[in-house]
């Protein structure tokens, strides 16, 4: 049986305190609820709202790292600050980390490879464009991301990763992929995680939908066989709209 998932991605919002207050309003409204919650708030807000979290249902994530312990790589963080901080789940391979900052397959492998030895879940994220799916290359183009991202990696380690499929042309835009075209390509990526590495790997495997999830949208498309949860981002800014999304049913 598969744990419904929710993540929320807060990308380049919220100050410090605006972070710290309401990942607190969050922590309590979601307390009791039975199936795993995240929020990935900016790197400066990660320490304050590691305390917050302290001890709730709440898993503190971060949205992106280094493929690099340490370095000279300046603007970069190093899975070791991020542990520091308490944080127990990296979003790798989002769509704005591939198409406006140019991350590659290879680079997104890299790092979910180091994440993963040092200790963290991943949640992969993979999609086609606008483009690509008007091409009828969604299905290819996602199973290529999937094989690219988890090149390398073990079967032992797979209960540590989360793959979310987010269309890009559904992220930010209002506009979702019906719970069925989304199911179709959830079953895809099931269907290769088995080709990959086995029946069972590929019945474990949470699969997060992302794109426009919203309040009015997210029982349906929960209700799919395949959809195991949802990464959000827009909606999971404020608690009135995060938590009936939590709180799905
Ligand atoms: C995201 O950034 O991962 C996302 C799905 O954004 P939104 O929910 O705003 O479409």
């Amino acid at each position: 049986m598969r744990k419904p998932y929710i993540a929320g991605n807060w990308k380049m919002h919220k100050t410090r305190v605006e972070a710290r207050d309401d990942a607190a309003d969050l922590v309590q409204q979601v307390k009791g609820v039975d199936h795993r919650v995240m929020i990935a708030p900016a790197f400066t807000s990660l320490g304050v709202v590691a305390e917050v979290v302290k001890g709730s249902n709440v898993i503190l994530g971060a949205q992106n790292m280094a493929a690099a312990e340490e370095g000279a790589h300046t603007g970069e963080i190093s899975p070791l600050m991020l542990k520091e901080c308490g944080v127990e789940t990296v979003i790798l391979g989002h769509s704005e980390r591939r198409h406006v900052y140019g991350e590659t397959d290879q680079l997104i492998n890299t790092k979910v490879k180091l994440a993963l030895q040092h200790g963290f879940e991943v949640i992969l994220c993979i999609g086609e464009t606008l483009e690509e799916r008007e091409a009828e290359q969604a299905e290819a183009v996602v199973k290529e991301q999937l094989s690219a991202g988890l090149l390398d990696v073990k079967s032992d380690q797979l209960e540590k990763v989360v793959i979310a499929y987010e269309p890009v042309w559904a992220i930010g835009t209002g506009k979702t992929a019906t719970p069925e075209d989304a199911d179709a390509i959830h079953k895809v990526v099931r269907d290769e995680v088995e080709n990959l590495y086995d029946h069972k790997a590929a019945e474990q495997m949470i699969i997060q939908y992302g794109g426009s999830v919203k309040p009015k949208n997210i029982a349906s498309l929960m209700d799919k066989e395949n959809i195991d949860g949802a990464l959000v981002g827009g909606a999971s800014l404020k608690t009135e709209t995060f938590v009936p999304i939590v709180k799905f049913k």
